[in-house]
């Protein structure tokens, strides 16, 4: 677990947050530059790094929050869909150090964009990484 960041201090009310939802284990709350209106934040109330420490009931419940705002985000702004993300380590654009989902609500021609999928040079180099993959999980 990590020490203290903005989002412990939003969670202990000491800065000030548009909360959506709280419970025992998570808050959701607007994200402060939103790539779309609506743009809302899920965290643990325990402070986890990322995807690498957080706990399995952790996450479970912060999945559960994700997908009950992500309903009520989607009904409200009228999105035709949002955009679920979690950026994990700096390198993955990871700016806060307390695991947190990004729910982005999506609509037609909004200019949001993804990075467009490279090729792998062949079957081989899949099959490769794959393997490293499997390996890993062993
Ligand atoms: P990430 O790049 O995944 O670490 O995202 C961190 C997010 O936190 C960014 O989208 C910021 O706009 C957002 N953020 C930073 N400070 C605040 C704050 N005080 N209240 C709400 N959102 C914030």
């Amino acid at each position: 677990m990590v020490g203290d960041t903005i989002f412990t201090k939003i969670i202990r009310r000491e800065l000030p947050a548009d909360i959506v939802y709280e419970d025992a284990d998570t808050v959701a709350f607007l994200d402060i530059h939103p790539n779309n209106p609506g743009h809302t934040l899920v965290i643990p109330r325990k402070p986890f790094r990322n995807i690498f420490d957080v706990d399995d009931d952790t996450l479970a419940a912060v999945w559960r929050t994700v997908r009950k705002v992500a309903r009520a985000v989607r009904d409200a702004t009228d999105a035709e869909g949002l955009n679920i993300d979690t950026n994990n380590e700096a390198v993955a654009g990871q700016i806060i150090f307390h695991f947190h989902v990004h729910i982005i609500p999506r609509f037609p021609h909004d200019g949001y964009q993804r990075w467009k999928g490279k090729s792998y040079t062949d079957s081989a180099a899949a099959a490769h990484v794959a393997e490293r993959i499997r390996q890993a999980l062993e």
